[in-house]
């Protein structure tokens, strides 16, 4: 069985995540969307709303292989955890790219049976992130277009309450 993670901190999860995943995920028997806990890294959305979040896109879009999940600690700890041998990364930028190029070394050193598989962005949406997201949202703009649609109102309910 072949089994892929892909891992963010999907904070919150937008159309950019969305199309990585809808390109990933027909190529894995199973796909694991892992949210990353991290202590050192403050985050706006809880975990559980998170999960919510990417548990809505699943059963929206109808993507019957895909599969929430959370860790923190080691991404190839994990990953061994789960079985997946892949590892689902996006690239915006170059920015990105020499941040993942560092994290796949390290990754590799800790584990090379497991790879790492990038998809390059959707050029209409190189420029999203999840912070411009929360930084429109919490000034009351519009989010239709940058996240998915059924998310829209529980996106905007938790970011007026910040
Ligand atoms: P992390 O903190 O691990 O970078 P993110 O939630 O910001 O978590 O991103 C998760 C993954 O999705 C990363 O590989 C990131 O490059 C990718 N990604 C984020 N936004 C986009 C986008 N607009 N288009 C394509 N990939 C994206």
């Amino acid at each position: 069985m072949k089994i892929g993670v892909y891992p963010g901190s999907f904070d919150p999860f937008t159309v950019g995540h969305l199309d990585v995943l809808k390109n990933a995920a027909p190529l894995f028997d199973k796909l694991y969307v892992a949210v990353l806990y991290n202590v050192s890294k403050s985050a706006s959305f809880s975990v559980a709303d998170r999960v919510t979040m990417i548990e809505n896109v699943i059963r929206a879009e109808g993507l019957d292989n895909v599969v929430s999940g959370t860790f923190d600690g080691l991404l190839v700890e994990y990953a061994r955890s789960i079985g997946a041998r892949y590892i689902i990364r996006g690239l915006r930028a170059t920015s990105d790219f020499e941040y993942e190029f560092q994290i796949d070394a390290i990754n590799r050193h800790l584990n090379d049976g497991i790879q790492t598989v990038y998809f390059m962005a959707n050029p209409a949406h190189s420029f999203l992130s999840s912070s411009n997201v929360k930084e429109i949202g919490s000034y009351g703009g519009d989010l239709h277009g940058l996240v998915p649609e059924y998310n829209l109102n529980f996106i905007r309910e938790r970011l007026a309450r910040q």
